[in-house]
Formats: structure tokens, sequence, C-alpha cells
């Protein structure tokens, strides 16, 4: 199963950005620092393409410091691109956020051309908590749900500086396999949009490989080079008593165990994708997108 995850409200929020982008100077888009590939918006890249940009790797206290300084090397080497990393704890991140954007726009500033800001991301990537903090009041409404903030706003972070939140709700749009299982197990996607034990195996497939040892050293298990995900997998339940009547492992309660324990940190800090991966994944995608586009185009009755 790929996770597809594109309502149909989007060309609004298409619409309104459309509308709003043409008097903006910088757009923010913050990123979750643990996926900065699959929980970017392909549909804002093309709305704000010629608009310099800051990507804010948001959640950077849950993320592998390691590959966050990977990811801001990637992003600082793009033309026109900024990136810094930022957690809900920074108390005040407004001064290195206004800072970077005047390095973005230099001729921008001043009362007769103040600075005007656009803050992207997809929802639950942390804007509302980061709006309230910038904004130093309790402006945006926050909350774990995916998709809470609706209406636009304009908040002032200095006198010749405005930052406007994004009209609508940007949806991910899921091109990647990959990025589907990452953000359902990273909270992004609504919760009976996915199913956790496919997302829990495609998640411990990829701890197996990059991070075993925080797989060993949360659920005290063996995590020997070849071992499969389902073995992974059940050897969680077992150790956490998800057992069924017969013996059996309840693997839906083991898949909500790692699934939980990602989104708590308590496999330590973990980040899901490297650029070199990401870029890797994304040209797969695309080709298949591509292929299918092709298919749907051929009229009825051509062979293939
Ligand atoms: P929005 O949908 O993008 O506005 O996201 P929210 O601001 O409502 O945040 C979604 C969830 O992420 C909430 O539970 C926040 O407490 C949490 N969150 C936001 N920023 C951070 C952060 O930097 N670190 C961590 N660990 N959690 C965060």
């Amino acid at each position: 199963m790929a996770i597809q995850w594109f309502p149909g409200h989007m060309h609004l929020t298409k619409k309104a950005i459309q509308e709003r982008i043409k008097a903006i100077d910088v757009v923010i888009e913050l990123l979750d620092a643990r996926l900065p590939g699959s929980s970017a918006n392909p549909m804002l890249a093309e709305l704000t393409s010629g608009k310099p940009g800051l990507k804010v790797l948001n959640k950077q206290d849950l993320a592998d410091p390691a590959r966050s300084a990977l990811w801001l090397t990637h992003y600082n080497a793009l033309p026109a691109t900024r990136a810094m990393a930022l957690d809900a704890s920074e108390a005040t991140p407004a001064r290195r956020l206004i800072a970077a954007c005047h390095e973005l726009a230099p001729g921008r500033g001043g009362m007769a051309k103040p600075m005007r800001v656009l803050i992207c991301g997809i929802p639950n990537v942390g804007k509302s908590t980061l709006i309230n903090t910038l904004a130093s009041k309790r402006v945006a409404k926050t909350g774990d749900e995916a998709g809470i903030t609706k209406l636009e706003q304009r908040i002032a972070l200095a006198d010749d500086f405005y930052l406007y939140d994004t009209p609508g709700v940007l949806w991910p749009r899921i091109i990647v396999a990959r990025s589907g299982y990452n953000l359902a197990a990273s909270g992004a996607i609504g919760r009976n949009a996915f199913n956790e034990e496919e997302v829990a195996l495609a998640l411990l497939e990829y701890l197996i490989r990059h991070y075993p040892d925080a797989l060993a050293t949360r659920y005290g298990i063996a995590v020997p080079v070849g071992v499969t995900d389902e073995q992974v997998l059940e050897a969680i339940g077992r150790k956490r008593g998800a057992v069924l009547s017969g013996g059996r492992i309840n693997l839906q309660k083991a898949a909500e165990i790692v699934i939980f324990d990602l989104r708590a940190a308590n496999l330590g800090r973990i980040t899901l994708e490297t650029p070199e991966e990401f870029a890797i994944w994304l040209a797969e995608g695309q080709k298949v997108d591509a292929e299918r586009q092709l298919k749907k185009k051929k009229p009825l009755g051509s062979p293939g």
C-alpha cells in the first residue's frame, strides 16, 4: 500500500497562495527535521519558485543532530535559500528568523518597504507553536490533530517586518511511497488514513538498517544483521506482552508501541531520511508518477 493523502480542497489553498505570493519577499517553509524531504510540499515549491526561501527544520529536539547538519548543508547550497533548525524550546527564535530573512531579501526593510514573509508548512509540523512563540501571545490554535490552522493571519514581528500565515491547509502530496510511511510515522497523517502495522514495518525496516542500537536499547532485543522487520515487530510485541490468547503476537498493539515510541523520542533522536536517500526516492517516485500519468492519457483499447 502506498499512502495517498491529497484532499480535494487543495486547489483552494493553491489559489489563495498564488494570490498572496505576489506581495511576498521571503517564503518560510517549516519542515519536520525528522523527515525534511517528505514533509516538504512539492506544490509549494512550484507556487513560490523565484522567491527566496528559508527552510526551517522544526522539532530538531526529536531529530538526529548529525543528520540535521546534513540537511542544513543541503538546503544552504541551494540558490536563494537559507536553512535553520529550531525547536519549540527556543524562547526567542524571532531574531534568528528576522536576520535570515534580511539576508535573503536585502532590499527590503524600513517603513517604506517592510519585509513581507509567508510562513507555510504541512499540518502538525509545528507552525502554530512557532507563530505563538513569535507573537509572544496565543494567536494561533495548536493541536495534535492534523490540519487545525485554517485562517490567514498577519503578525508584525517588528515595525517593518510582517509575517503572513498560509491561507488554507497545505496537505502533503505523496509522490514517494516511503514519504507516506514517514509522514504517517511522524504523526502528520490522520490516524484513520493509514494502517499502523504496515507503517510500523516500514519504519522498522529503516531502523534496523540505520538505528539498530536504538531498537536493541529500547526494547532489550537482539537486532542481528539479516533480521526482518516482521521478526523485530514480533520480538517487540513479545517483550511488551502484546500477546493474544493462544500465544500469537498482537501485531497491531506492537505496531502502535513502535509508532508511539518514535513520536515520543523514546528511541532517541531519529531522522528517517538523508538528503541523498530522499533524492533517490524522489527520482523513483517521479518516474512511477510520470508512467502513471502517461497510462492515464492513453486512449482506451490501446496496447499496454
Ligand atoms: P501545526 O499544525 O503546524 O500548527 O502544528 P502545532 O503547532 O499544532 O504542533 C503540532 C504538535 O507538534 C503539537 O503537539 C506541538 O506541541 C508539537 N511541536 C511543535 N513544535 C515542536 C518542537 O519543536 N518539538 C517538539 N518535540 N514538538 C513540537
